[in-house]
């Protein structure tokens, strides 16, 4: 990596030179090449263990400031092998019904919620009632009223809640929101960013496909992504939406659930975000349009590896481990008694399912929905 991207990519961190931080800084690329921190870590006990536990799994091998010491999940044979393939003491092993009783270990300080978005709410609460940190995966939850319990549970128990955005660690999302905010080439005019897979071959009992433990189709599991991409560029809250739902190409698959639904977010500086986000086709691409310039990135939400380019030439930012880069980021705040950042908070992802209500109601009415 040439080393004025390296030390833009620090500085944008707000960890570089002259940071007040207790702890050592920290970037994936630089862990690399000095000593290992020795301090308490942050202990994680992971929540479901399901594909996405198991990313986050690999990513903790990789963090400076976390372990993994606990795990919560309702398949006794999973226990067994998590226990064996990560050292986990039975001690710190649970399950659904007896969890609460993590209130009582010591060696736990954080739960991350890896479960069915409709378990979200009920077990932030739990853990954030066990005095336990959390983060919770995204979306958030179904409702901003459901964020806002769940804010309000870690308040009162006087814990901290994250909600799992990766993005906010990576660097090239560090620059696209830089390049958006700072007007580095005027006013954004346009973003086009949307996310999709085909997923055909799922299977027609996943609950991605079922509303009680979805809460919706690809706009709660993709589309968060793309409408917080277009928030944090923009640096703005959208004041109006409208929204459509796609063709429903499997209605074997889709009976509960949107396949397709795209948006468009209007803004007060005239902005406009317009996204797909889908299971029937591939797509995962940013685009913004400014006054005098453009920038892009294509791959740009999934895990990468991203590429971007802007009008003035081509991005040069490291790849990193997202899930790592992200866990040590929250781990560093918590370890050093700061409050996340609320770009990273509950709050945040209250913001997300403000919009994510009012895209479905716009589909759904097929009136513009006036956010206020
Ligand atoms: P998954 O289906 O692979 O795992 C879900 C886990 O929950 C499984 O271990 C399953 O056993 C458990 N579970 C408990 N009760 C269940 C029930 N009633 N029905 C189904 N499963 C139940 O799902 P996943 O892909 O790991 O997603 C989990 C969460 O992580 C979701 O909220 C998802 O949006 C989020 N996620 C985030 C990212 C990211 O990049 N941040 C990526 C993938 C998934």
């Amino acid at each position: 990596m040439k080393e004025n991207s390296r030390r833009k990519f620090v500085k944008s961190l707000g960890l570089g030179i002259g940071s007040t931080a207790l702890l050592p800084t920290l970037t994936s690329f630089e862990t690399l090449s000095r000593k290992k921190y020795q301090g308490k870590k942050l202990n994680i006990a992971l929540c479901g263990l399901g594909r996405y536990a198991n990313i986050l799994a690999r990513g903790l091998q990789e963090t400076e400031y976390c372990t993994l010491a606990g795990i919560i999940t309702g398949t006794p044979s999973k226990a067994v092998d998590w226990k064996k393939r990560y050292s986990i003491p039975d001690k710190n092993i649970y399950n659904y019904g007896n969890f609460d009783t993590i209130k009582d270990n010591g060696d736990i300080d954080l739960v991350y919620v890896v479960l069915p978005n409709g378990m979200h709410k009920e077990f932030t609460i739990r853990a954030a009632n066990a005095g336990k940190h959390v983060i919770v995966e995204k979306p958030m939850a179904f409702t901003e009223k459901d964020c806002q319990e769940m804010i309000n549970a870690c308040k009162e128990a006087d814990v901290q809640l994250a909600v799992g955005y990766r993005l906010h660690y990576e660097p090239h999302h560090i620059e696209i929101k830089r390049l958006g905010q700072k007007k580095v080439f005027g006013q954004v005019r346009l973003i086009e960013v949307s996310l999709g897979y085909d997923i055909s071959g799922i299977d027609p009992n996943d609950w991605h496909l079922k509303k009680s433990l979805s809460g919706g189709g690809p706009l709660m599991n993709l589309g968060v992504y793309c409408v917080q991409a277009s928030r944090y560029v923009l640096g703005e809250e959208p004041v109006a939406v409208t929204a459509q739902f796609g063709p429903v190409t499997r209605p074997d698959l889709y009976t509960e659930v949107e396949e397709s639904i795209t948006w468009q977010l209007y803004f007060e500086s005239g902005a406009i975000a317009t996204s797909t986000s889908t299971n029937n086709t591939g797509v995962d691409r940013f685009f913004a349009s400014a006054e005098r310039g453009f920038f892009e990135l294509s791959p740009a939400v999934s895990y990468g590896p991203f590429r971007g380019r802007s009008s003035s030439g081509e991005f040069d930012f490291p790849i990193i481990n997202q899930q790592a880069t992200q866990m040590d980021g929250i781990a560093k705040e918590i370890l050093e008694n700061h409050e996340l950042p609320v770009h990273i908070s509950g709050i945040e992802g209250q913001k997300d399912m403000k919009v994510l209500e009012a895209i479905y109601k716009a589909a759904e009415t097929r009136d513009k929905v006036i956010l206020t």
